[in-house]
């Protein structure tokens, strides 16, 4: 039925994300959720908006929500936009401001939505080498471009760039937007956000799926200096007026106001993560630092698929990229509650 297709379709490669298994059991490591739950404040906000003021649309420009994100950064409500999760923000970012004649650059290995939505808008793009050790080099950026963007940390390798390094590439590139994509920047990393006020072509990305426990809510935002929002918000008025339903704005608010919650659960991650670091290591796993929610690493003995699909019979699944070639002997893990890494070191041990 395809000859129905418009000429577009046709020439989409779609976004797989990591599977969703169906089944209760398993130990679940291949997404970067957190292991642990929203606060019960977040809960108590949901079920408050369970009620008859659901016949009513929400608001269209989930000011409450601008605000609460407003007030954390201490910025203006005019530097902040909202979305149906930072995928939606992101898809936006590519068509609002990203979408100029010459290419746009990010790295060979990164986040691999950003080639889809290249291929959804029509957008050139130029794939930048990471070094040998994984990492972003700024220099490699400065030449001419469409618009720069990258994870910092970066997925799926989990290496942090230094702030001052993503500052000299702002004062090196004026010309164009940089968007610093932060989905894992509460696990330890220095955010860009400090940036915002001093370089106008700056935009900076965040979700509350990760260090927010708040996957299944689908909530994202964008902050950046007022033009490049009002771009967002122009595109995303001529899509969706309502993207953010009534559920979705009370339980961001709820989560953004509880702190103590959420810098708790960010820490007993990164605790997790570095004990789990200790642990692969004395297995002869080498592990490339990480400021994430996940680690990525390889062995030198052990075939990486192989491993992929030796812990998925011990009911653990991960994350393994069969492309680029560069990474294919890479697993990527994201951190469990303690029992959960537990598990998975003791399967490694019955594998190995
Ligand atoms: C998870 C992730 C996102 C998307 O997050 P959502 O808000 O859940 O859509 C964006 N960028 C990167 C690098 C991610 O890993």
């Amino acid at each position: 039925m395809s000859r129905y297709w418009s000429k577009l379709v046709h020439s989409l490669t779609p976004y797989v994300p990591g599977e969703q298994p169906k089944i209760n059991n398993l130990i679940k490591l291949n997404t970067n959720e957190n292991p642990y739950g929203p606060g019960p404040k977040v809960i108590d906000a949901l079920q408050k908006e369970a009620a008859d003021t659901l016949r009513l649309y929400p608001d269209p420009n989930s000011d409450s929500l601008k605000q609460a994100i407003a007030e954390i950064h201490g910025l203006n409500i005019n530097q902040v936009f909202v979305g149906n999760g930072s995928d939606e923000v992101l898809a936006h970012v590519f068509n609002a401001l990203l979408k100029h004649d010459m290419p746009i650059l990010f790295p060979d290995i990164t986040y691999s939505f950003y080639p889809v939505y290249c291929g959804l808008y029509e957008i050139e793009f130029e794939e930048v080498p990471l070094t040998d050790s994984f990492e972003i080099n700024v220099e490699d950026y400065f030449k001419e471009n469409g618009g720069i963007i990258f994870p910092n940390p970066n997925a799926p390798t989990g290496r942090l760039l230094d702030l001052n390094e993503i500052e000299r590439l702002l004062q090196q590139n004026s010309n164009s937007v940089v968007v610093i994509d932060e989905a894992y920047i509460d696990f330890g990393g220095k955010s860009a956000v400090s940036l915002v006020k001093l370089y106008p072509h700056l935009l900076v990305t965040h979700t509350l799926s990760k260090g927010r426990s708040l996957a299944g809510l689908r909530v994202g935002y964008a902050v950046g200096h007022p033009d490049l929002i009002d771009a967002l918000h122009r595109v995303k008025d001529s899509f969706n007026s309502y993207p953010l339903d009534r559920f979705a704005q009370a339980g961001a608010i709820a989560a953004l106001q509880d702190q103590v919650h959420f810098e708790e659960n960010c820490h007993r991650v990164i605790k997790t993560r570095e004990s789990l670091v200790v642990s692969l290591e004395k297995m002869g796993f080498e592990v490339l630092p990480s400021g994430a929610n996940f680690i990525f690493t390889t062995h030198s003995k052990y075939d990486a698929e192989f491993l992929a699909g030796k812990l998925r019979e011990h009911l653990i699944i991960i994350r393994h990229f069969k492309k680029p070639l560069r990474i294919a002997q890479y697993l990527r893990i994201t951190i469990g509650t303690n029992e959960e890494c537990q598990s998975l070191i003791n399967a490694l041990n019955s594998i190995l």
